[in-house]
């Protein structure tokens, strides 16, 4: 993608020394694997000590903090460190930070992202991402936010916060009976990634093989995805772990991902795969294209929304599959797929690392929708310090008795539904991409054939200004008429609200929507996503 081109620079010598540093550093945090018992005694104490550790961190890396945001937030609101223990003492933890929201102590994503200024009365700022960053920790290794919209946020990553996720890996692998499987990825390179092969490590389960959707060392790419990923298989040496090398598997040739998860289940073993949900209906439509058996496998899926669609076309491969949410602000997963979900990416919120609230009808003065999740972190250890922060996603949220393993580990928070409430704004009228997402994955395949992933639609920006949005139909769908698809999708996000009707008018007058036959897009992240903003200058 053009977009891309952004990224390239020298490496830097910040960078450099960042990597050294990172490198040094990896062969002893290698050979400190966390079993199941440290890992089940750290739960324990994290679940003790949870306001406490709160307190702990918005002490020294907040009120002690000249930088930090959230500082002149709770300045603002005439909250000192005092009454804060005062709140969470009384009212608990989320209790308070409820309190806290009501008292305009919140970021919203816009804001977070540096999109546009705080405001809160007659106060006005700005905040640089890096007045986000934990000053209590040290940086090993810089990762980057994904983002179809933006170029991400850099989020210094240390090797202590990869362990203090993988205690949770290692608890939820054991509950979803993961623990014993050999283990791939097919992400994205990066630094997502490298955390993900680092986290399989520290619990004792490397993975086998590292397939990547983009290749490292592609020219187009910054050259730190290339040294990172070379850093981390050297660390993997130097501490007598070798760790598979990456091997580029472009989401149209998934098939060394099927030939290796044959092989592993004619051996008797059981396969794991990490991947995105998009590339799992690929590589789930190409094994049986090829005629080669999945059943019996295992994935897990995350990174993008985990539909009922998409579920489908995986399990008619045979292949199980298991939800996780995560973000890279909050440096992995902060959601496990439940064993017993009452919806397609139902999961349990590990409240260990993280606190979520959901604010409801109070959001809509903070310019937040009712289900929109607000998250903090509560520990010393974490790259970011989020104080209710919205990162732009919502979702259904409740304390379910689901009887699975996972609610035995004292994770009772489930969440579904989650999706990001970021909105295509084309034609001036707002929809939440939940609608889109139905019509794109259900509507349209069932009416016009395909399936999850095969229909996009993109967003851009004309030389007028104007926006248009291109309904993107893969060409394996076969002959389909442009104007009854675009009519249906008008109409199916026509049936929604008032304001979506007459955004379904507006464009239709505008003959804003036009149908193109090719491959949906892949974002700079390489992954497929419903609505792909594709702005002027990126096109540059
Ligand atoms: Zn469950």
């Amino acid at each position: 993608m053009k977009v891309i081109r952004k990224h390239i620079s020298v490496v830097s010598f910040q960078e450099l020394a960042l990597g050294v540093r990172f490198f040094l550093r990896l062969p002893v945090f290698l050979r400190r694997p966390v079993t199941l018992t440290e890992s089940e005694r750290i739960l324990r104490q994290r679940l003790e000590n949870r306001e406490g550790d709160f307190l702990s961190l918005a002490r020294s890396a907040v009120y002690q903090n000249p930088a930090s945001p959230y500082r002149r937030l709770l300045a603002l609101a005439g909250c000192e460190f005092g009454d804060l223990e005062k709140m969470v003492r009384q009212e608990g933890l989320e209790g308070a930070l409820h309190k806290l929201f009501q008292s305009g102590v919140y970021l919203r994503v816009e804001e977070f992202k540096d999109r546009c200024p705080v405001v809160r009365g007659s106060a006005k700022f700005e905040i640089s991402p890096s007045q986000h960053r934990n000053p209590l920790t040290a940086f090993h290794l810089p990762v980057r936010s994904g983002g179809s919209r933006s170029e991400g946020t850099p989020i210094p990553t240390d090797l202590i916060s990869i362990r203090d996720r993988a205690v949770d890996l290692r608890l939820a692998f054991g509950a979803q009976g993961l623990q014993g499987s050999q283990h791939a990825l097919w992400t994205i390179p990066g630094g997502a990634a490298i955390t993900l092969v680092l986290r399989f490590c520290l619990i004792g389960s490397p993975p086998e093989r590292w397939f990547t959707l983009v290749d490292p060392a592609a020219s187009e790419l910054h050259p730190r995805y290339l040294w990172s990923a070379r850093a981390v298989q050297w660390g993997g040496r130097l501490a007598g772990k070798p760790l598979p090398r990456w091997e580029y598997t472009p989401r149209d040739d998934p098939l060394p991902v099927a030939r290796w998860i044959d092989r592993r289940l004619r051996a008797g073993y059981s396969p794991h795969l990490f991947t995105f949900p998009s590339a799992a209906v690929y590589l789930c439509q190409a094994a049986l294209d090829a005629k080669i058996d999945l059943s019996g496998a295992r994935f897990t899926i995350g990174g993008e929304p985990v539909t009922r669609a998409r579920l489908d076309a995986i399990s008619r491969a045979g292949v199980v599959a298991l939800p996780w949410y995560g973000n890279a602000e909050s440096n992995g997963p902060i959601g496990f797929g439940c064993m017993r979900p009452q919806a397609p990416d139902d999961v349990h919120f590990p409240h260990d690392l993280n606190a979520l609230i959901q604010v409801g009808a109070d959001g809509k003065k903070g310019g937040l929708s009712h289900n929109a999740l607000l998250i903090s972190s509560l520990r010393r250890t974490a790259p970011l310090v989020l104080l209710n922060v919205s990162l732009g996603d919502e979702a259904v949220m409740a304390e379910r008795k689901c009887g699975c393993p996972l609610e035995r580990l004292g994770w009772t928070t489930h969440l579904h539904t989650i999706r990001s409430y970021e909105k295509l704004t084309a034609g001036g009228i707002n929809f939440l991409d939940n609608d889109v997402i139905r019509v794109l994955d259900d509507i349209l395949p069932a009416r016009f054939g395909g399936g999850p992933g095969d229909y996009q639609l993109v967003e851009e920006e004309q030389e007028t200004g104007s926006p248009r949005l291109r309904l993107l139909v893969h060409p394996d769908v076969g002959a389909v008429d442009s104007d009854a698809v675009t009519r249906t999708l008008l109409e199916s996000i026509g049936a929604g609200s008032a304001g979506e009707r007459v955004m379904s008018l507006l464009w239709r007058d505008t003959d804003i929507v036009q149908v193109e036959r090719r491959v949906p897009l892949a974002s700079p992240t390489g992954k497929i996503l419903h609505m792909h903003l594709r702005r002027r200058k990126e096109d540059a």
